[in-house]
């Protein structure tokens, strides 16, 4: 629960980033980093979970943190590898995985859905001639492969939840994905319509990503501990039961309050944090309006 409520805490952290004119430089966090499979480790503390890909010719990214925790990812790195940073890939545009872009200068590439790229140019740490070296050089609207061999990356975009450029990123030789905040722990998510996100769509894009990924055993989600395949399928059963619901509700001409204090899911969700629930309600009725 504890834990849970940290994550609630992060999240709104970067809405709030989101929304600030200036975004001020944080305390850097203390991160720590854990290995999930021989050349794929993930950095947590400091915003959302970080991966580090080694490839063949250096390390590849995903995710940033919070802003001020450049020094912090790439001390962690360092510590599994002498070899430089190459490429960063942002799974979302939110200020918890984009802030600390910044750091990673020099030859590197940096990649996100194009919608996400979009959403970030509208961020302040972004519009400066500096700040524009650090968004998105590279986009996709589909589907994007990078890499050969053991090192290729598939990405995927599967439609609009979270925000509308959440991008699934698959390791296949290792069968991992990082699933960013469109999966970031079991509870009720954060539906951020600023930056095109859906609650009626996000048990579809969800359900379209469980059918068109092939493959995957283990799950890094946006902000929880490593989970497998069937916790990720049943995040999406939990999605489609919670939106069916919701859209019940309101058939039914329940107001948003009653709504939320009536719903009533199955028990096996009974573990899923649902603290964002009344703001999931507010989110899907405003699109059923
Ligand atoms: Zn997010």
């Amino acid at each position: 629960m504890k834990r849970l409520a940290v994550l609630c805490g992060l999240l709104l952290v970067g809405a709030i980033s989101l929304l600030a004119a200036h975004q001020q430089p944080q305390q850097p966090a203390s991160l720590e980093i854990q290995k999930v499979k021989d050349n794929l480790y993930v950095i947590t503390g400091g915003g959302g979970n970080t991966a580090a890909f080694i490839t063949e010719k250096g390390v590849v990214v995903v995710d940033t943190k919070n802003p001020g925790n450049g020094p912090g990812i790439l001390e962690k790195i360092k510590s599994v590898t002498p070899k430089p940073v190459t490429m960063v890939i942002n799974t979302h545009t939110h200020g918890d995985h984009v802030g600390s872009n910044s750091a990673f200068t020099g030859a590197v590439e940096f990649i996100a859905h194009e919608n996400c790229k979009t959403s970030m140019e509208k961020m302040p740490a972004f519009q400066s001639e500096e700040g524009k070296k650090f968004l998105p050089g590279k986009t996709y609207k589909d589907k994007l492969s990078l890499l050969k061999g053991n090192d290729k990356i598939d990405l995927y975009y599967f439609g609009r939840g979270h925000t509308s450029g959440d991008t699934f990123i698959v390791f296949p030789a290792l069968k991992v994905m990082h699933s960013g905040d469109i999966f970031a722990a079991k509870g009720a998510p954060f539906m951020d319509a600023n930056n095109g996100g859906s609650g009626l769509e996000y048990p579809k894009t969800l359900a379209k990503a469980a059918a068109g990924i092939k493959g995957v055993e283990s799950v890094i989600p946006g902000h929880s501990t490593v989970m497998n395949w069937n916790d990720f399928k049943e995040y999406g059963d939990f999605m489609r039961d919670l939106v069916a619901a919701v859209e019940q509700a309101r058939k039914d001409g329940k107001t948003a309050d009653q709504a939320a204090a009536d719903l009533k899911l199955p028990e096996k969700y009974k573990s899923y944090n649902m603290g964002r629930l009344k703001g999931n309600v507010t989110a899907i009725y405003s699109e059923l309006k």
